[in-house]
């Protein structure tokens, strides 16, 4: 069994040497009530680099030492728990680790007939809802409307443009190379893009892309792009402060330009969105999800890398934007 531990936590960007792996050679056994599980697919998300500091946030810290977790997707190899049989899969928050035994608090099925197992990480699973309902709960999308979406071509950014492109919006996606900008238009039907790594002047480039000005901004990257993004709103635009990756590795309080004056003058609504908030809504928003896939209105892309030693890695590579859509490790 491997697991991989929370070795330091990363001062700045993280590297390979935050993290340590484990090997032992102790076969798990299971009490009554108890499940085994194999990882099969394992999530790497940016918000587990807030739970690799110590600064208070919305969820605890990783304790060091301990092992990390994220979603992952799990088969299950052994059972004394009525509720699963040997063979099903399982998705939930667990540890990075081969095999693990849980007692099945928090897990939910999947089905990998009705979708990849992976997709139950992504368009089915966390960014999907996170898509899906930041967009709806907040921006509150209306046909006609200009929406900007950064991240864009990321797992939750490229969703959100897709929703939005759905629901009749006109839809402009910042990501960072060309190759992905020429997803966002092809694959994903965004109207436009810009590449932020490239344009020298963001602001300048809204302006002409978005002349009549932004309604919605879905923000998944804070920073001086945004701040492009938010001197081009519109009256009632709704910011949905999804994300803040840009930033995610400062080691010193970031400067900002004040947005306020904006914020003022178009009676915008600016909010942070955290996903957990709307459990509520999780059944009804994947099952229109699931709806628009069969449909084919709804596409993704994953980003698969394959080996459990290469957890760490995937999760860092997030910052250099070498995913396109999920970024996924299959074990
Ligand atoms: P992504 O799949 O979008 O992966 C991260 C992407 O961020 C990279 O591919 C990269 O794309 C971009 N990026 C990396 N560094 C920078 C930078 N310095 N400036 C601008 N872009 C950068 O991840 P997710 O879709 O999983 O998450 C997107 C955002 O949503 C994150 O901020 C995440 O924390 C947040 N989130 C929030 C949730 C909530 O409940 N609030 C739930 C899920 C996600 P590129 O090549 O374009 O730079």
């Amino acid at each position: 069994m491997k697991t991989i531990l929370l070795n330091n936590r990363p001062q700045g960007k993280p590297t390979t040497s935050n993290f340590e792996f484990v090997t032992e050679d102790t076969e798990l056994t299971i009490k009554d009530g108890e499940i085994l599980l194999e990882a099969a697919y394992v999530s790497v998300d940016p918000y587990l680099r807030g739970r690799m500091s110590d600064a208070k946030s919305y969820v605890p810290p990783f304790q060091l030492n301990e092992p990390v977790q994220s979603g992952v997707i799990a088969k299950v190899t052994a059972t004394k728990n009525d509720n699963f049989k040997e063979g099903d899969y399982v998705s939930g928050l667990l540890n990075w680790q081969t095999q693990q035994v849980s007692n099945g608090d928090g897990l939910n099925k999947v089905d990998g007939t009705k979708a990849p197992l992976s997709a139950f990480l992504g368009i089915l699973g966390m960014t999907g809802l996170t898509a899906y309902l930041g967009l709806n709960e907040i921006g509150k999308p209306k046909a006609g409307e200009t929406i900007v979406v950064s991240g864009a071509a990321g797992a939750v950014g490229s969703v959100v443009g897709q929703i939005a492109k759905i629901l009749g919006l006109n839809v402009i996606g910042i990501a960072g190379t060309d190759e992905k900008i020429d997803m966002l238009k092809s694959k994903f039907g965004f109207d436009a893009g810009i590449n932020y790594n490239t344009n020298k002047d963001i602001n300048a480039e809204i302006k002409k892309l978005a002349p009549n000005g932004v309604d919605i901004y879905f923000d998944n990257v804070g920073g001086p792009i945004s701040d492009a993004v938010l001197f081009n709103i519109n009256r009632f635009a709704r910011i949905i402060i999804c994300g803040a990756i840009s930033v995610y590795n400062e080691t010193e309080t970031p400067k900002s330009v004040s947005v306020q004056p904006f914020l003022v003058k178009n009676s915008a609504l600016m909010q942070g969105f955290i996903v957990s908030n709307y459990a509520d809504k999780f059944p009804g928003a994947i099952k229109q999800l699931s709806e628009w896939l069969a449909e084919e209105k709804l596409t993704y892309t994953e980003t698969i890398v394959n080996g459990f030693e290469n957890i760490p890695t995937a999760f860092i590579d997030l910052f250099e934007g070498k995913n396109k859509g999920k970024m996924i490790v299959k074990i």
